[in-house]
């Protein structure tokens, strides 16, 4: 049996997650083993039924057309309940070797169930127009027509689907490496690190988590190692970036696509337009920022402010919670704005959704994980009983809410961009924030909570968007030609200088955070920045309506997620929050919201 598997509560009081009652047995366990074999078996009949009738796609009719949809998104169902097993059972326990062998033959499935995607969709190519008409007003499908109108629309402006296949498969390999690679290197990286006299071999990874040390030596430390690290590797990772990026504008000029903006916008079901008006509202009023680095400044004893010093904490807490206190704290905050939601939290923790026990043997960070046709969700992570812990906790219980809004819809009314992915975990720790800054009297406490939350929003505000104007100058420089690691750091430092106003010390900007940072190399999502910043301020504006109208508004608010798979984000925007996002006014409003903390956080450090 798994170390993951029962229901016991440890002495801390951190409980320990039920995985006994999807399966029990842990990783070896025969009914989980039945339900992979089935899984195989329904993906090969659906496999071997599709390649039978593909040379008379365009005969099939509407029924038969429905049943393979119908049959394709039953089986995303089963496919997710087996990954998010194998992912919660080697979270749980990294010895567990077999639970890596189950996850990577589970990605054989999901890569089996996406093959069987595209052959659906090269049927619903063969459709005429009017007979596509008339399957979207089908009833069986009303629920997931977005979804479906989104498929066929994108694949009529790619290539061929055999053209498109073929890029996929060569994708695997080629691509894709780049950032295989990258990933090792990045991976097999270290550097020798001295601390109190005490010298570590330690990773790249483990550097840059001291530079959230309070010991600014420290801080400035790590980042000059990190700095001569990625020199040493910018040679080869500013070939993996150009080979990356070459090929995708190959793959656009052959699709016949403009911008290298247009793809991350389908993905993101947003309107440049949208993103435009976003960015802009950002930029003004980014240097409001410069009185909260003023006021850190001061609290940090500091005269200069680097990029060393973005997560550096101020403030303390001595205050410590049990889980059971900080559960109790989320479901009082929750109670006062949704009965729904607070229910369905007390359900979650009273039926061990969450694995929370603090030993060795487990994974770092958190997660949360729809079980696909189970219809629950998990919940992983490391309680430590600070506040830090109970942020986390709110913030997963806020995507296990999400799930469960969404458990009995189609699985492809369950696709949300990446956008909306985190509305409602930041917003259950902006309600939980809100909260425990309403009863801290603490000065200290008070500033490091509050460092907290208007340091989230610096970020989506300076650092995102800094990688979001490196990625567009980037790819424009390289819709010419190579781009050589020294265009590169230029790039980068002018990109870090209009995004931070200005506002780093002259010597302290990070000219080479485009080799440093892991997201510039993700191949299945290009731009992988401005999700980021567009979640934060959206969940931001959610929250602001909600705080504005009280209870009222916490069915309109389950309606908002039960309703982020199946329009654009312009739509729900529109609909729930009578809101136009291409208007610079919306955009002017949130960010004034999410800054508004920032006079009190300076009058705190001025009196400390
Ligand atoms: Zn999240």
């Amino acid at each position: 049996m798994s170390e993951s598997s029962g229901t016991s509560v440890s002495k801390k009081g951190a409980p320990r997650w039920d995985l006994e009652s999807v399966f029990p047995g842990g990783s070896r366990s025969d009914e989980y083993k039945q339900y992979r074999e089935n899984l195989k078996k329904d993906l090969d009949a659906l496999e071997s039924r599709m390649k039978s009738i593909k040379d008379k796609a365009d005969q099939l009719n509407r029924s038969e057309i429905i049943g393979l949809i119908e049959e394709l998104q039953k089986l995303y169902q089963k496919v997710e309940l087996v990954y998010s097993f194998a992912g919660c059972l080697s979270a749980a326990d990294v010895k567990d070797d077999h639970a890596y062998h189950v996850y990577s033959e589970a990605q054989g499935y999901q890569s089996q169930w996406e093959n069987l995607k595209t052959t659906l969709e090269s049927f619903i190519l063969e459709l005429s127009d009017s007979a596509w008409e008339n399957l979207l007003k089908d009833d069986r499908v009303k629920r997931i027509r977005f979804y479906l109108d989104e498929i066929r629309k994108i694949a009529e402006i790619k290539m061929p689907p055999d053209k498109e296949a073929l890029v996929l498969d060569l994708a695997v390999n080629g691509y894709h490496a780049w950032n295989n690679i990258y990933t090792k290197m990045a991976g097999g990286s270290t550097v020798e690190f001295t601390e109190d006299d005490k010298t570590e071999v330690i990773s790249l990874g483990q550097l840059a988590l001291k530079m959230g040390s309070p010991d600014r030596a420290i801080r400035k430390k790590a980042f000059d190692k990190l700095t001569e690290a990625w020199q040493k590797n910018a040679d080869l990772a500013s070939i993996m970036l150009n080979s990356q990026a070459g090929f995708r504008l190959s793959l656009y000029k052959h699709r016949g696509w403009k911008s290298p903006i247009f793809e991350p916008l389908l993905i993101g079901r947003l309107q440049e337009k949208t993103l435009d008006a976003m960015w802009e509202s950002v930029q003004n009023a980014a240097p409001r920022y410069q009185q909260y680095i003023d006021a850190k400044k001061k609290l940090m004893g500091a005269d200069t402010f680097c990029w060393y010093d973005q997560i550096a904490p101020v403030g303390k807490s001595s205050k410590e919670f049990n889980f059971n206190e900080a559960s109790k704290f989320i479901i009082e905050q929750i109670q006062d704005f949704s009965n729904d939601m607070a229910e369905f939290i007390k359900h979650a923790l009273g039926n061990n959704w969450v694995e929370a026990e603090n030993r060795p043997g487990k994974a770092a960070g958190g997660f949360c994980t729809g079980l696909g046709e189970v219809k629950e969700s998990r919940i992983f992570m490391t309680f430590e009983s600070n506040y830090d812990s109970l942020l986390t906790l709110a913030h997963e219980l806020g995507h296990a809410y999400h799930h469960h809004v969404l458990k009995d819809d189609p699985a492809f009314a369950q696709f949300y961009p990446m956008g909306l992915a985190e509305t409602a975990s930041t917003f259950n720790e902006l309600l939980v924030t809100d909260a425990a800054l309403s009863q801290v009297s603490d000065p200290q406490e008070k500033i490091m909570l509050l460092d907290q939350k208007i340091g989230n929003g610096f970020v989506m505000f300076c650092n995102i968007h800094a990688r979001y104007i490196f990625d567009r100058s980037f790819y424009k420089e390289r819709a010419k030609g190579t781009v050589s690691k020294d265009r590169l750091n230029e790039l980068m430092l002018d990109s870090q200088k209009i995004a931070f106003c200005n506002m780093l010390d002259e010597n302290g900007y990070h000219p080479e955070f485009w080799a440093s940072k892991l997201h510039f190399f993700e191949t299945y999502v290009p731009f992988y920045n401005f999700p980021y910043t567009f979640g934060y301020l959206f969940s931001n504006a959610v929250y602001h309506r909600a705080k504005d109208e009280g209870k009222s508004f916490a069915e309109t608010y389950r309606e908002l997620l039960s309703d982020t798979g199946v329009m654009t984000s312009e739509d729900v925007a529109k609909k729930y929050l009578d809101a136009d996002l291409t208007d610079p006014a919306f955009w002017k409003w949130v960010t004034d919201k999410a800054t508004d903390d920032i006079p009190e956080f300076v009058q705190l450090a001025e009196k400390v």
